[in-house]
């Protein structure tokens, strides 16, 4: 048997790789290294800000069969580190009759349904009833969820390392993986240092640069990289937006906006899903882009006009999303040791969820948590004529 230098490299200390590090150790793991690129903390990839929407409803019942236990995960992190990284503030999701948007809150609806949710369905006079800040003339259908709500995903991260510090997990900062060899019971992940680090697994949780990764070990697909952009905006009304005051929420239509209260600024959040701007590394900017700024102040001056104060400030992101912005959970084809969590740019929600998976994958072998629909050889990953979609 190939002598070891760890039971298993995660690589990427992320939402997804800081978690599964944790897990790793939680089942047992002693010698876990964690390699990662940048700092811990850093704000180049998709886990560094204060809040992340996290709720049942959901487009698809693959998902909705695991929000539950997404959310008994992170409750379970709370009352394991005493670091609260859940707020359920409540959450509306909103969509306007006769549009698109009432038909996806309807499919949402649907899922609520299917997984015995609990919910309220309100009409506009309901919802200004409840939220006046909300300025909708046009007939709105709109779902009203108690447990929605938002993860303080940087929270989540930090909290996640600290504690498997703690089990005895060793992070490497500013260690890049180049490549993931499969040997015959191990594997060796090759740094750019030029050292190497025999496992007998490894995670590959890399997020953006998962191909850079994964194309030596079974990769059929290509990972397009969308720039995304979240802007805060400090209130006119700054006591009418607080968590008790005010939800997190979605405003479903052509074009899908989503906000939170006042959480971790003075200001609230704005953003829409899938700007459409595809970059790669090289193209990718910190630099927030003006229009879409504009564009999400806007939002705000048409329906939450006493949000829309001055912009505190935008910052960047990026969504790393498979052609059909499935995550993709699984070890990979043909390399049984390299273990892979894709989290297709809406995963932050599930990314205690996905270290508890990832983990059993790593230990067990198999998860009991239903994941078929997240295989790494689904067609949509494996036949090259599949056209991307990357709506939600
Ligand atoms: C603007 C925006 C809004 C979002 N809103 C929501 C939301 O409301 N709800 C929700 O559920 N999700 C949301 N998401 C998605 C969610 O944030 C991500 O799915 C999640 O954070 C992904 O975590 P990750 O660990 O996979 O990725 P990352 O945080 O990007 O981590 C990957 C890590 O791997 C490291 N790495 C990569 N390659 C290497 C290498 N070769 N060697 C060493 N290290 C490497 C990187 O440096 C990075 O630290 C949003 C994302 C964005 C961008």
């Amino acid at each position: 048997m190939t002598a070891v230098d760890a039971q298993t490299v995660v690589v990427g200390a992320g939402a997804i790789g800081s978690a599964t590090a944790y897990w790793l150790a939680e089942r047992g793991q002693k010698d876990v290294l964690v390699v990662e690129q940048y700092d811990l903390g850093h704000g180049n990839g998709a886990s560094q800000d204060h809040s992340r929407a996290i709720r049942h409803s959901y487009h698809d019942n693959a998902y909705g069969r695991l929000t539950q236990a997404a959310f008994d995960n992170w409750d379970r992190l709370v009352a394991e580190s005493g670091q609260q990284v859940l707020l359920r503030t409540g959450g509306v999701e909103i969509g306007l009759k006769g549009t698109e948007g009432e038909e996806m809150i309807a499919r949402y609806r649907k899922v609520l349904d299917d997984q015995g949710h609990a919910y309220e369905r309100w009409d506009n006079a309901r919802l200004a009833e409840r939220y006046p800040q909300w300025r909708i003339d046009e007939p709105a259908d709109v779902t009203y969820s108690r447990d929605m709500g938002l993860v303080d995903i940087g929270k989540a991260g930090q909290t996640h390392r600290a504690l498997a510090a703690a089990l005895g997990v060793t992070f490497r900062p500013r260690t890049r993986a180049v490549r993931v060899e499969s040997l015959a019971d191990a594997v060796r992940v090759h740094t750019a240092d030029g050292g190497s680090v025999v496992a007998r697994h490894v995670v590959v949780a890399a997020g953006a640069w998962s191909d850079d990764i994964l194309a030596e070990v079974g990769q059929t697909w290509r990972t397009t990289i969308s720039q995304e952009q979240v802007a805060y905006f400090v209130p006119r009304v700054l006591r009418d937006f607080t968590p008790e005051a005010f939800p997190v929420w979605g405003w479903y239509g052509p074009t899908l906006f989503y906000g939170f209260p006042v959480y971790g600024e003075v200001a609230v959040k704005i953003a829409r899903d899938m700007s459409g701007r595809f970059v790669t590394h090289e193209t990718r900017s910190m630099e927030p882009v003006a229009e879409e700024t504009e564009l999400l102040e806007a939002f705000l001056r048409e329906r939450l006009p006493d949000a829309a104060g001055f912009e505190l400030y935008s910052k960047t992101c990026i969504y790393d999303m498979p052609p059909d912005r499935n995550f993709v959970i699984d070890a990979m084809p043909g390399h049984p040791r390299v273990v892979v969590g894709v989290g297709a740019g809406h995963a932050a929600k599930f990314a205690g969820l996905f270290g508890e998976i990832l983990s059993q994958l790593v230990v067990e072998g198999r998860s009991q948590h239903p994941i078929e629909a997240f295989a790494a050889d689904r067609p949509a990953l494996t036949d090259p004529s599949f056209r991307p979609v990357f709506g939600l």
